[in-house]
């Protein structure tokens, strides 16, 4: 049965305040970024092939905080080499927050941004009917792949852009996390909605598993402080509300039965751990690399 509840993605602009909220109440970038400085340098030491010139698309990029640290860090293991960066990105304020943030940001000289305001599979469309031959070295998802149709075909798409060398890299919640417990407990009534669905690294690694794809796994610990959720009629619990379960406006439209029950999960010890009078959600990240299709 097809669920009556609209999904979060269909209104960008309390899409992007939840994101914003949650962006706050998270470690979610802060986790990102302890990776990208401990463990991306060696993942991109080995791009490139000694080339002098670097192609990189980021698909997802949002408002490009994360990009930017990406490109730093691969800008330190490659000195000296110029980057040319697809942007891959469909919400126009986003593309428009990332034009910003390059804008104000000093020494990104070596970088040429070409800004491709479409989904990643109308950048497939486009990238075929334009019979671009142009190879990535570096290809990152972050935190996008829910909003794709088919990921494992998302996958092989941009996999099959990778050069010699080249490396894929997605970040995704992880299987073990607060999040795939919500979602393997309530897929059916959340997430069967054609523009986005409910899928972790684990869900991931069983696709490439079973195609034979090798990779490298990372386990990122962050984590949520969702306790404003638990005061009825909280504003920003609403909010957070809404992006945990991708639902516009969940508190207002889910059934009661239904609202309990997601309520009950969220603080549950599979979710979550209640210290200090807050209730923190567990944000675990899981990163997957993905070599060249060779
Ligand atoms: N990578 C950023 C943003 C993640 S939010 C970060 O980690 O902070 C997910 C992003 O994917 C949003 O900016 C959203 O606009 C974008 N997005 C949504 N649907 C998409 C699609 N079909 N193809 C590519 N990007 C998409």
């Amino acid at each position: 049965m097809a669920s009556p509840l609209k999904s979060l993605v269909n209104d960008d602009s309390r899409y992007q305040k939840s994101f914003q909220l949650f962006l706050e109440r998270s470690s979610e970038h802060q986790c990102m970024q302890d990776f990208i400085h401990s463990k991306l340098p060696d993942i991109l030491a080995s791009i490139g092939d000694g080339k002098s010139h670097l192609n990189v698309i980021g698909v997802g990029s949002g408002a490009g905080e994360i990009d930017l640290e990406m490109l730093s860090e691969l800008r330190m293991k490659h000195p000296g080499v110029t980057v040319d960066n697809e942007v891959v990105e469909p919400s126009s304020q986003q593309l428009h927050n990332y034009r910003v943030l390059v804008s104000q940001k000093p020494g990104l000289d070596y970088i040429k941004f070409t800004w491709n305001k479409m989904t990643a599979s109308e950048f497939e469309e486009h990238w075929k009917v334009k019979k671009m031959t142009k190879k990535a070295d570096f290809i990152h998802m972050i935190q996008m792949l829910y909003y794709v149709q088919d990921p494992g075909a998302t996958i092989n798409f941009f996999r099959s852009l990778l050069d010699k060398n080249g490396k894929l890299l997605i970040i995704l919640v992880s299987g073990e996390s607060g999040w795939g417990k919500l979602w393997r407990t309530y897929r059916d009534q959340l997430c069967n909605t054609e523009i986005s669905q409910c899928v972790t690294t684990g869900d991931i690694k069983s696709v490439l598993d079973s195609k034979g794809v090798s990779y490298q796994s990372y386990e990122l610990p962050s984590e949520m402080d969702i306790t404003e959720c638990f005061t009825e009629g909280d504003e920003k619990g609403e909010l957070l509300l809404d992006f945990l379960t991708e639902v516009l406006d969940f508190s207002k439209t889910a059934s009661p039965e239904l609202k309990a029950g997601v309520m009950e999960l969220l603080r549950h010890p599979d979710c979550s751990v209640e210290s200090n009078g807050r209730v923190i959600f567990n944000n675990n990240l899981g990163a997957l690399v993905i070599d060249q299709l060779s």
